[in-house]
């Protein structure tokens, strides 16, 4: 981007809130049932039928509310938010307009600078209010017309609003990170955006360096991954910046972003912006929550990932770094302690998981969750290095078999004879014979230069197929080649 100019980013969020029920029916809000299966006359909007929140759902967005240290509203008031489309039955959608569940909090972000250091940002929470969901429209492969499925038709969403204070695509990627992880924790919903619970539609504009007026602003929707959100915002900012330079104003619409193109393009322009007429739902009074209630839930809220990150540092000696990575997903960090649980040592455990383990589980696509190999089975493996049966550098050849097969590393090792060569004998004679093959390392290492001893003590793995232990040998080949 041209030095000239900042990029200004706000984030709009809608989490589906994880009920059982409906947020103002008593209907499943299930994913990947039959078409309107999950349907009755509330959600399908016939005539005659009235809400009744989910007392459930205004739990979870108070809990969500409080974490992201929000106020907490005193009252409480839905609105209809009129806009005419057949995946909205009944022509309106139950939201809150100026009376949100939560408003005016905050997230801490972390920022990853050079060589891993993270600095942290503060990024004001405007409001976050409840709604419920549309239906879903199918277009494809069908001739004559389309076809609706009001399933997820009053699905409760909760949208989480920023204030405009990320400056960069990379910072709004980080806000993503630490906004799911923070709902993760709560356990308030999947936060699976290929299922469609958590989605997210990115507003940016772009201003002079010391401007302190907002520029016109442009939303990007349709983003399917936090790196999409990301890459759409960097090619918002260049396509701005690229016209503001060449004279053009920003207009303000909301754009599409195109994946496979990944480029984006307008849908609607300000013009045809639609006017919700926004008006108080007679059906549902507004209402105060009684503030013992906040009080209940604010005491049951769980660690939370800052918290969390702390614990491991002190706990487990983790370095500040690995801390965070290993808790900026909730899953990942209770991987990490089940192995702990296992009597695994924890910093050998912090760099299996973060160097081999993630590197299988990246390339083949698989969730931590889903690993082929349990935190039981990696802690079994960690245990074997650690009490000298292999050696990390077998270890390294094991996990991918573990990984591929199922098998614990025991079983592995015992079927393939990869036990670690540690008796002292046999390790001399390799030692040897690497000696008499090498004579020119030998002197060079007599001689001070000590780099010839790694190729030696290579050269003794080498010998060993890899299941010596490097200490030893390196004890013996100095014992046997002192400097002279
Ligand atoms: P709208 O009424 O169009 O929905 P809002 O004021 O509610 O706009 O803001 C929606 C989102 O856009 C918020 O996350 C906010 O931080 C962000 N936003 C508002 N103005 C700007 C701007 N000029 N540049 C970038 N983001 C903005
Ligand atoms: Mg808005
Ligand atoms: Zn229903």
């Amino acid at each position: 981007m041209n030095t000239q100019y900042e990029s200004v980013i706000g984030l709009e969020v809608h989490v589906q809130l994880k009920t059982k029920s409906k947020i103002f029916c008593a209907c499943s809000a299930a994913f990947g049932c039959e078409a309107n299966e999950n349907t009755c006359p509330v959600c399908l909007g016939l005539p005659g039928s009235l809400p009744v929140l989910n007392e459930k759902v205004l739990e979870l967005a108070i809990k969500v509310g409080l974490a992201l240290n929000c106020r907490i509203s005193e009252r409480i008031k839905f609105d209809r938010k009129n806009y005419f489309y057949p995946d909205l039955p009944k022509a309106y959608q139950i939201s809150q307009y100026d009376m949100p569940v939560a408003s005016k909090g905050f997230l801490v972000v972390e920022i990853k600078g050079d060589g891993g250091v993270l600095t942290e940002k503060r990024i004001g929470i405007t409001r976050a209010h409840l709604e419920e969901d549309a239906g879903k429209l199918l277009h494809e492969g069908i001739k004559d017309g389309s076809w609706v499925d009001y399933n997820r038709a009053g699905v409760p969403l909760l949208e989480i609003v920023s204030e405009p204070d990320l400056r960069t695509p990379e910072e709004a990627f980080q806000y993503l990170v630490s906004l799911k992880a923070i709902l993760q924790y709560l356990e308030v919903s999947d936060c699976n955006m290929e299922e469609g619970s958590l989605r997210c539609d990115a507003n940016v504009s772009i201003r002079s360096i010391g401007e302190t007026k907002l520029g016109t602003k442009v939303e990007i929707k349709n983003m399917n991954s936090f790196r999409a959100v990301q890459k759409a915002l960097a090619y918002e900012v260049k396509r701005q910046t690229k016209a503001v330079e060449s004279g053009e104003k920003i207009i303000q619409e909301t754009r599409l972003w195109n994946e496979s193109k990944s480029e984006t393009f307008s849908m609607r322009s300000k013009e045809q912006a639609h006017d919700y007429r926004y008006f108080p739902e007679p059906d549902l009074v507004p209402f105060s929550v009684a503030s013992e209630k906040i009080e209940t839930i604010k005491k049951s809220l769980p660690e939370l990932p800052k918290a969390r990150w702390d614990r491991f540092k002190t706990r487990y000696g983790l370095s500040d770094y690995d801390a965070y990575v290993l808790t900026s997903d909730k899953i990942l960090g209770d991987y990490f302690e089940a192995c702990i649980q296992e009597k695994a040592d924890p910093k050998l455990t912090s760099n299996w998981i973060q160097s081999e383990l993630l590197a299988l589980l990246n390339a083949g696509k698989i969730a931590i969750g889903d690993s082929p190999v349990k935190a039981k089975d990696l802690a079994g493996l960690i245990r074997l290095i650690g009490n000298n049966t292999v050696s990390g550098k077998i270890a390294k050849e094991i996990l991918p078999m573990m990984f591929e097969t199922r098998k614990s590393a025991e079983t592995i090792v015992k079927e393939k004879g990869l036990v670690q060569v540690t008796d002292l004998k046999v390790l001399e004679e390799a030692a040897d014979r690497v000696i008499r093959a090498n004579a020119k390392s030998v002197s060079d290492l007599k001689a001070g230069k000590k780099q010839a001893l790694g190729f030696l003590v290579g050269q003794v793995m080498k010998e060993t197929k890899g299941k010596a232990n490097p200490k030893l040998i390196n004890e013996i080949l100095t014992q046997k080649l002192p400097i002279q």
